[in-house]
């Protein structure tokens, strides 16, 4: 007896000991092994040069033992070979939902397998024994794979018939909560696979049981059923299905227990023939934001599962995207020809215009929605504007959403410029924390105090994205925190009023470009603005990058002084009378400044002791 891997070990036991109530399921998995086996060969017989092997000859059959509670569940597909079985079978494929459950809840179970696709593992959710006879196509041997669960599984020689895969399930006894007989009735079952596997491109076949009267006599005969319809859901008429249809496909093939934000049913027809069918989910999936995501669209060809990622078909700013394309492509010749790219650009760039169409319709007509789904994946669409120094940013401008400072709600940069004031230059943005610590920023005060709107820039990204925008209807982006606001704010400086000016910057030895009186504050006593391209925001960002320069990049700061604040006529007092008094006072207001700008201090005991020295 051979000892699973470990880690199949461990989702092994989730499956055994499962209390998840759609075991179900389990059906659905094994007839998606058969479905990939005879896609396999099939792919094989289009591109590989094997002959004799017909569309029509391949298909799923189910039996079912009801007097010793077995389901057998056999495909002519393309089959394993004793060393595939051991490593198909031995070794859990989809390690993603045992990752998960390491770092999540590690009694939540239930969660997992709704989540994930937990493949041929989940028959030991109703099976006490499971067998795998198999014959890969090509080969004269055939092999069979035994497990009771825990304890291990046996690998064997064996006899078949022709290649492919039977996969034997001995149904676990009855309990109470459980009646895993369920899963050995014919009606039973033709529900399962009508529910879970109906479009399924080969026929999934069934012996049933019918009766007829002869002669008087009610008689019992076998007679074979195709349970399935066949047509992929993708291929029926928009009309022909229902929103339950959509989730239900959504759900299982992309493991998500949410229903999808907004289901994209298109064809199109002319230079590239293709049918879509694309889901926005709901929420960001648990990886969705690490380097471990992938992205892509599954691609069929004529009906044929040609891969499941296909990456070339969504932009990096649509990634979140789930789905497929069913395409006319031509496949006879290789699918690494010219020909063939070309077409799957094409397709690519219908499907992008696509997915923007949808977005923006549901962004005009239903913006609840659309705010929930911006919440979700907005994230991704500034990425994608600062992405390739802004080349894509004319396409995704128009989808972005910024808080309002003065709605105190989502608003796009349309509608912020359609409500500018004829006076206001500028698009205001003003970074920070949160929606509320922007507003406590003395920065704001001024701009806002003219009745002008100011964007709240939450995310590290956004004040990148916007600088690659550049300007929006050609309107300039203006931070609250620049110099230059574009509104008069400066203070006729006395001479006596520049000599305190110079010493302070003296003071500050190096740390800021200039220091200035000014009226932009109303409350405050001092903040910091800067000049020039970088601001203190992006200073920030940079610095804290993993692959942040070696010499801190610096933004060039400006310390603005409230002339009309009592601290500066302490200021003023110190110059005259204590000199020494000002240097120190001059440090911890250009400290607060930068805690005011959410920028660490650089020496926070120096300035505990100052602000003693100060008090005392
Ligand atoms: P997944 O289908 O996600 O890869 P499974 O645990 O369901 O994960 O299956 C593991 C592997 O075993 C499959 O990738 C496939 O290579 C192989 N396999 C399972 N069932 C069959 C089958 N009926 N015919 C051929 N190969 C199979």
């Amino acid at each position: 007896m051979k000892k699973f891997k470990t880690e199949s070990q461990r989702v092994l036991d989730l499956m055994i000991n499962s209390i998840y109530t759609h075991k179900e399921i389990f059906i659905r998995e094994l007839l998606s092994n058969c479905s990939d086996a005879i896609d396999k060969l099939y792919y094989k017989s289009l591109t590989g040069g094997i002959s004799g092997l017909n569309r029509e000859d391949f298909a799923i059959d189910i039996t079912l033992d009801k007097e010793n509670r077995i389901l057998k569940i056999a495909d002519n597909g393309i089959g394993m070979t004793a060393e595939e079985l051991e490593n198909n079978l031995g070794v859990i494929a989809r390690s993603g939902s045992l990752n998960f459950k390491k770092e999540n809840e590690p009694n939540e179970d239930v969660n997992i397998i709704g989540q994930f696709g937990v493949g041929f593992y989940s028959a030991f959710m109703v099976a006490k024994k499971v067998e795998v006879l198999s014959k890969a196509y090509g080969s004269e041997e055939a092999n069979l794979w035994v497990s009771e669960g825990t304890a291990g599984y046996e690998i064997e020689k064996a006899e078949k018939d022709g290649h492919g895969t039977v996969v034997t399930v001995y149904l676990k006894d009855d309990t109470e909560e459980e009646k895993y007989g369920k899963y050995v009735e014919e009606y039973e079952i033709r529900e399962l696979v009508k529910k879970y596997s109906d479009y399924i491109r080969y026929p999934i076949r069934m012996e049933v049981t019918r009766y007829r009267t002869e002669d008087g006599k009610e008689e019992e005969y076998k007679e074979t059923e195709t349970l399935n319809s066949m047509v992929p859901l993708w291929k029926k008429n928009k009309k022909e299905v229902t929103k339950e249809e959509y989730d239900r496909f959504y759900k299982d093939t992309f493991y998500d227990s949410e229903e999808p934000l907004l289901t994209i049913h298109a064809s199109a027809e002319g230079a590239v023939e293709y049918k879509a069918l694309l889901f926005i989910p709901s929420h960001p999936q648990y990886n969705y934001y690490t380097k471990n995501y992938e992205k892509g669209l599954r691609l069929y060809t004529n009906g044929v599962l040609i891969t499941d990622l296909c990456k070339d078909l969504l932009p990096d700013y649509f990634s979140f995207v789930k789905g497929l394309v069913d395409s006319e492509l031509t496949l006879n010749i290789s699918r690494e020809t010219v020909q063939y790219d070309r077409q799957l650009k094409l397709i690519a760039q219908n499907i992008e215009k696509k997915i923007k169409s949808e977005l923006t319709n549901l962004l005009e007509n239903d913006r609840e929605k659309y705010e929930k789904f911006f919440t979700a994946f907005g994230l991704q669409l500034k990425y994608g504007i600062y992405d390739n120094w802004g080349a894509n940013k004319d396409k995704l401008q128009d989808l972005v959403l910024f808080r309002s400072l003065k709605k105190d709600k989502f608003v796009t940069l349309g509608e912020y410029v359609a409500e500018m004031p004829e006076n206001q230059k500028y698009i205001y943005y003003s970074t920070g924390a949160s929606v509320e610590s922007i507003k406590a920023l003395p920065q704001c005060e001024k701009v806002t105090e003219e009745g002008f709107d100011v964007l709240c820039m939450t995310d590290s990204i956004d004040e990148f994205a916007i600088r690659f925008m550049f300007n929006y209807k050609e309107k300039e982006f203006r931070s609250v925190a620049s110099e230059d606001i574009g509104i008069d704010d400066s203070v006729e400086e006395s001479a006596e009023d520049k000599e305190v000016t110079d010493f302070l910057k003296e003071a500050l030895d190096g740390k800021v470009g200039k220091v200035k009186l000014s009226s932009r504050l109303k409350t405050h006593p001092v903040c910091l603005t800067s000049e020039g391209e970088l601001t203190i925001e992006m200073e920030k960002v940079i610095n804290s990058m993993p692959n942040a320069p070696k010499d801190k990049i610096k933004a060039e700061k400006v310390l603005e002084i409230n002339a009309s604040h009592p601290v500066f006529e302490t200021v003023k007092k110190l110059y005259a009378e204590d000199k020494d008094r000002l240097k120190m006072l001059a440090e911890v207001l250009y400290d607060q400044a930068l805690l005011i700008e959410g920028v660490a201090v650089e020496n926070p005991t120096r300035l505990a002791d100052l602000v003693c020295k100060l008090i005392g």
